[in-house]
């Protein structure tokens, strides 16, 4: 009898198979839907005790916006940490509740991020005109991309070359040598010091106050349209503020949000603003494809020949006059002009002025020509014959109001808006393609190689456009190179030797002929006729008078 063979597995042991679990599908981060968001003002109805309230959070609010930045920037200079909205602000010193603090860290980041978003083209910039070594170049422009410029431990790609010594980008990472880091710092703290300030935040009379500080409600009890419920400093104390609609607030499309901007004016008035999203128009399929220049008589010429806005300059002209006497009596007392009422008041007015034109002149375009795309050079001013401080004025002002418009264009109705390069559209020709500065003379065109006469900012508005058509469009260039790629375009095109351009852009002044209005060349006389004494006509051919 045996023994029972316990030893024997009752269980066969089975190869180890690895069963593989139902495989989850990736997390797809929803795409993120770009949304056009609009404010627009109301008028309220607030009684002045419940206008005091409101007024008597903004210090508390703007030392508490001082704070936030204070403590994002320390830890995005010393740590490199980017700036966040979602830190948890208990440590941040302030009067105010936990929600406003919220609120003001939103804006407060808000702020930042848009400083950096200027500082980084500016930095970008720099790099590519240094002479360093194309890779480091690449590694710069990387870390600035991914806002590392105070990061003392990033990551670059490895960079893969080809036969051709083409750079291509890699998956493989590596550290980031720390004198790059060092390096990049350095130009941001350049940039930082004499190009872009950081904005002083806390300066803000306005209050970004979202659902958690401020509610809006609509009226249904009363005559008003809306009801804003906005917290006070005074914990339970709430103040309800009614708003009216407007045409505008009215007919804009899109979803009302639970936001409010309210602003405490110097002079105590209280100014509100509610905010509608809506998703952007999609882009438009038919229409033609119109380019703008800025044009010296008018604010815009199209390639279509048309002038627009003609009543611009002879304003700005009017109120420079006005703007350069009241600068030079200031100076002469002694008094900074910024500091002044009535010139700050005047800066306003011109502003607004060049912003109401621009969207006049821009509405019409879109609603005559209904374009599916619009095309435009980097906005330049210079040429208008106005005072350097004017000039500047009007540069500001006018790029900002043209930047914003084209882009609320491309929001609500889908026009595509395309750049080119600047350099030369003026002395461009749009017939041939053939580059000369004494092609332009004044407020006229007359190409130099064909002949092709027309309104010099007709002319730039077409060279716009053939800048778009032919892929042309030279944004990354300086004006040398942009120069050289539109003289090969030009030889190209008519079959001519390269540096033949360059030639032509020497050759002398063609005499004029002479002429009984031309008393100079009168004063010589003509060569006689040298082919026969018989001939007593002052030419220089031989004509059939000569034979
Ligand atoms: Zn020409």
């Amino acid at each position: 009898m045996t023994a029972p063979d316990t030893a024997v597995p009752t269980v066969a042991v089975l190869p180890a198979v690895r069963v593989a679990a139902p495989r989850r599908a990736p997390r797809v981060k929803p795409p993120t839907k770009p949304t056009v968001i609009r404010c627009y003002r109301l008028g309220h109805h607030a009684n002045p005790g419940k206008v005091a309230k409101v007024a008597g959070v903004l210090p508390a609010y703007q030392a508490t916006i001082r704070a936030v930045q204070g403590d994002q920037w320390a830890r995005w200079l010393m740590g490199g940490e980017k700036f966040w909205n979602r830190r948890d602000p208990t440590h941040i010193p302030s009067t105010l509740s936990a929600r406003y603090k919220r609120s003001a860290q939103n804006q407060a980041v808000a702020g930042l991020d848009s400083w950096l978003e200027q500082v980084k083209p500016m930095v970008a910039g720099i790099i590519r005109n240094s002479n360093l070594p194309g890779e480091l170049k690449a590694d710069l422009h990387w870390l600035n991309r991914s806002a590392a410029h105070h990061k003392t431990v990033a990551d670059i790609p490895v960079w893969d070359y080809d036969e051709h010594g083409r750079r291509t980008l890699t998956t493989g990472r590596r550290p980031a040598p720390p004198e790059t880091l060092a390096l990049l710092r350095r130009i941001t703290k350049h940039v930082r010091h004499h190009r872009v300030s950081v904005p002083k935040l806390w300066r803000t009379r306005t209050m970004c106050l979202d659902g958690t500080v401020a509610q809006v409600e609509r009226a249904t009890d009363s005559s008003f349209d809306f009801w804003l419920r906005v917290s006070t400093t005074t914990p339970g104390q709430v103040v309800r503020i009614p708003l009216t609609g407007n045409h505008f607030f009215d007919r804009a499309a899109g979803e009302l949000s639970n936001f409010a901007q309210v602003t405490v004016r110097r002079d105590g008035e209280l100014r509100v603003s509610l905010v509608k999203r809506r998703p952007p128009a999609p882009p438009r399929e038919h229409g033609v494809d119109l380019a703008l220049d800025w044009g010296m008589r008018s604010m815009f010429a199209t390639d279509l020949g048309e002038q627009l806005g003609r009543s611009l300059y002879p304003w700005l002209r009017r109120v420079d006059t006005e703007l350069t006497a009241l600068t030079a009596t200031l100076q002469r007392q002694g008094i900074k002009p910024s500091t002044n009422k009535r010139f700050r008041a005047m800066q306003t007015r011109i502003r607004g002025y060049v912003t109401n034109e621009v969207g006049r002149v821009v509405n019409r375009l879109v609603t005559v020509h209904q374009p599916r795309s619009i095309t435009v050079e980097k906005l330049d001013f210079r040429d208008g014959g106005m005072s350097p401080r004017m000039n500047r004025l009007i540069t500001r002002a006018g790029r900002a109001a043209v930047t914003r418009k084209l882009l609320a264009v491309t929001e609500d109705h889908g026009i595509t808006v395309h750049e080119v390069n600047p350099a030369h559209t003026s002395r461009e020709c749009a017939g041939c393609g053939y580059v000369d500065p004494r092609n332009r003379q004044g407020l006229h065109f007359r190409c130099r190689f064909c002949g092709k006469r027309l309104n010099a900012d007709t002319n730039g508005a077409r060279v716009i456009a053939s800048r778009r058509s032919a892929g042309a469009a030279d944004l990354p260039y300086g004006r040398k190179a942009v120069l050289r790629r539109a003289d090969t375009r030009f030889e190209t095109r008519w079959g001519l030797h390269p540096g033949q351009a360059a030639k032509l852009r020497q050759r002398p002044k063609k005499r004029r002929s002479t002429t009984p209005n031309n008393r100079r060349a009168r004063q010589v006389p003509p060569p006689a006729c040298e082919v026969t004494s018989s001939c007593s006509n002052d030419h220089y051919e031989i004509t059939d008078c000569c034979r």
